[in-house]
C-alpha cells in the first residue's frame, strides 16, 4: 500500500509566533530524539508544549498520552499539534519480544476503524511490528535497508497522525478553531526537519517521495 504524501523541509515560519508566552502547539516527540522541539519553528520556548514517548506514540492505553492531549486541547486550547518522528529510530524499527516494550510497541498502531489496515495486521500478526507488515510489499522492494528504515518512520508518524485525526476530540478542536495536525520526521545526517504533506507519491526505484 502506497500511503499519500511527500515530504518537504519545514518552513521555521510554518506556525507563526504570537512573540507571547502562550501555548499553541502540543509537540508529541520520540524519547530518544537528539531534536531540541524549539528549533524547529521560530517560536518562544513557552509557545510549544512537550510530550515525549517511546516512539513517539500515541496511544490510547497510555494515561500520560491522553492526559497530555485533554489539558492541551480542552485547557490550554492549543491550534496545533506536531507528531515528530526521527530517522534511524530504534524503537520504531525494534522487534521485541518481551513486555513492557513488546504490549508498548503492540500499541503503536490502534484502531482507526473496525475495517482499517492498521486494525487487520495487528489482528492478523503477533509480530509487534504490524505497519512493516502492512506495507511490506513496498519495503521490501527498497534494496538498502536503511531506505527500508527511513520509509518506515515516514509511515509511522504518518499513521500517528491518522490516530490523531480519527479522535472526536480532535474533531471537535478542529470544527470550533481550526487545530492543525501535522507530521515531522528529523533528519540528523541534513540537520533538517521534514513535514509530511498530504497528497504525493513515493518512488521506491529512486527513494524519495514526490508530487503526484
Ligand atoms: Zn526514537
Amino acid at each position: 500500500m502506497m500511503e499519500g504524501f511527500r515530504t518537504e523541509v519545514v518552513d521555521s515560519h510554518l506556525i507563526p509566533s504570537l512573540r507571547k508566552p502562550i501555548a499553541q502547539i502540543l509537540w508529541i516527540g520520540c524519547s530518544d530524539s537528539g531534536w531540541a522541539e524549539t528549533r524547529t519553528l521560530d517560536l518562544l520556548p513557552e509557545e510549544i508544549i512537550v510530550h515525549r514517548s517511546p516512539g513517539d506514540l500515541v496511544s490510547n492505553n497510555d494515561l500520560s498520552t491522553l492526559s497530555t492531549l485533554e489539558y492541551a486541547l480542552g485547557i490550554l486550547k492549543v491550534d496545533h499539534i506536531v507528531i515528530c518522528g526521527h530517522y534511524g529510530c530504534r524503537l520504531v524499527n525494534t522487534h521485541a519480544d518481551s513486555s513492557p516494550l513488546c504490549e508498548w510497541l503492540r500499541s503503536i498502531y490502534p484502531p482507526l476503524s473496525p475495517s482499517s489496515t492498521y486494525t487487520t495486521y495487528s489482528q492478523q500478526h503477533s509480530d509487534v511490528n504490524a505497519l512493516y507488515n502492512a506495507h511490506r510489499p513496498e519495503l521490501d522492494a527498497l534494496p538498502i535497508s536503511a531506505d527500508r528504515d527511513r520509509r518506515l518512520v515516514e509511515l509511522h508518524v504518518w499513521a500517528q497522525t491518522q490516530v490523531l485525526l480519527a479522535r472526536p476530540d480532535i474533531i471537535k478542536a478542529q470544527a470550533e478553531r481550526g487545530l492543525k495536525v501535522h507530521g515531522f520526521v528529523y533528519d540528523d545526517a541534513k540537520d533538517q526537519c521534514v513535514d509530511l504533506i498530504a497528497g504525493g507519491s513515493y518512488h521506491p526505484s529512486r527513494g524519495i517521495m514526490s508530487v503526484l
